[in-house]
């Protein structure tokens, strides 16, 4: 039986982490959830599974739900001091890392200075501190395994292989909904097309990072810390299907591909199994549902974000994370109709010229400068013509 530690547990990937532990309830058990404002999933979730620890991030989120769980055995604690002080808890085997954006930063942190095996969906923790969250992984013993499809991928393509036999990695992209569109088009789109994704049903903020790129931009920084690659090893194939999740190129010219249908239950349970497999009741591959896969280049004139990330990556330092604070801003904001969508893709890039480059920063660095970088980028986005 391992016990996890769910944070993030109200959301996409957090309810999908809900629905494997009940397809295993004699393999896993809920020992902690931790939701922001959705008291009544909270709520119904802590009282299904008697989850012992329940942490709310928002104030009034956290009233409704201590005034629900008050004659119930379920322990209801308020705020990120209390959810880093949890995730250490002895009793926690794995901390599923599930918290959107910066957010989910100094939880998952916690529960790695705490030696826990973390399965991590939360690439921003990555992507604004690579290389703090790599070495107090390597410090203290805490086993980073990853849920993101695509590293899921790589991740189980390199089982087995040497780091120095590989040639590169390549991370698959749907695409978006917007795929084979120009900026023409772009320009006038808005949040209810934007969030339609063709493959996957997934949080607000990572559908509109896949619509602009964005996600893929972030996922190629994730997976050169995840798997200590140089920049010149990660590359992107646009894939619309979704079903080979991402590929590993060996120094032999061989290349080993990970498939399946697109459902993020798969790589989840993945993190809870390996090394082995279990079995599920879950819908399986045919290849009758797929007569053709299909590959192309990423449109990076259009789609501005991915180079713009890619150059975070090379740049690194504070580029990364100033990269990550403006984009969540921009997104934040396209989601609430106040800047357009190829806007977004100029406040970020005027953010990282605007916010001083610095190199080797520690945590509370980095937390400044994305601080600094939210502030920049806000300024720029009272400028959009759509806002008011
Ligand atoms: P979501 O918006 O559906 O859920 C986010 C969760 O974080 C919710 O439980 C919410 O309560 C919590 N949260 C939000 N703001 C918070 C705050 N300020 N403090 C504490 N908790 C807060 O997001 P999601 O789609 O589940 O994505 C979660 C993470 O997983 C993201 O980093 C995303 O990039 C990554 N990811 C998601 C998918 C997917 O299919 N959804 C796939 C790969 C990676
Ligand atoms: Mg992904």
């Amino acid at each position: 039986m391992q016990k996890i530690a769910i944070i993030g547990a109200t959301g996409s990937i957090g309810t999908q982490t809900i629905e494997i532990v009940k397809e295993h309830p004699d393999k896993l058990k809920v020992h902690l959830i931790s939701g922001h404002s959705n008291a009544d999933l909270l709520i119904e979730q802590a009282k299904e599974f008697s989850v012992p620890k329940v942490v709310v991030t928002d104030e009034n989120a956290y009233k409704k739900v201590k005034e629900a769980l008050k004659n119930t055995n379920n322990k209801v604690e308020f705020g990120q001091n209390a959810l880093r002080d949890l995730v250490q808890e002895e009793e926690i085997d794995i901390v599923v890392a599930a918290i959107v954006g910066f957010a989910g930063l100094s939880s998952t942190l916690s529960a790695i200075q705490a030696g826990k095996k973390i399965a991590l969906a939360n690439k921003e923790t990555l992507v604004v501190a690579g290389k703090i969250v790599m070495d107090e992984a390597k410090k203290h013993g805490a086993e980073i395994v990853p849920i993101d499809s695509e590293h899921a991928a790589i991740y189980q393509c390199l089982v087995g292989e040497r780091k120095e036999d590989i040639e590169k990695i390549i991370l698959s992209a749907s695409g978006g909904p917007f795929i084979g569109k120009k900026t023409n088009f772009l320009l006038n789109v808005k949040k209810d097309h934007a969030l339609q994704h063709p493959n996957w049903d997934m949080g607000a903020k990572i559908s509109i990072d896949s619509a602009s790129l964005m996600n893929k931009g972030l996922e190629m920084i994730e997976a050169k810390w995840l798997f200590g690659l140089k920049d010149d090893q990660i590359e992107v194939i646009v894939h619309p299907q979704s079903v080979i999740h991402s590929l590993v190129e060996f120094v032999d010219g061989s290349l080993k591909a990970q498939l399946g249908i697109p459902d993020m239950r798969i790589p989840i349970q993945y993190a809870f199994s390996l090394p082995h497999r279990w079995k599920n009741s879950y819908k399986k591959f045919s290849f009758k549902d797929y007569a053709k896969l299909t590959f192309e280049e990423a449109d990076t004139k259009t789609f501005r974000n991915l180079e713009l990330a890619q150059n975070a990556m090379k740049q690194c330092g504070n580029m990364p994370c100033i990269l990550n604070a403006a984009n969540e801003e921009v997104v934040f904001a396209f989601l609430k109709n106040k800047v357009g969508f190829i806007e977004m893709s100029d406040i970020i890039e005027k953010t990282m010229e605007k916010v001083p480059f610095l190199e080797n920063l520690t945590l509370e660095e980095l937390v400044q400068s994305d601080k600094e970088a939210r502030e920049v980028a806000l300024e720029f986005i009272k400028n959009s013509n759509l806002y008011n």
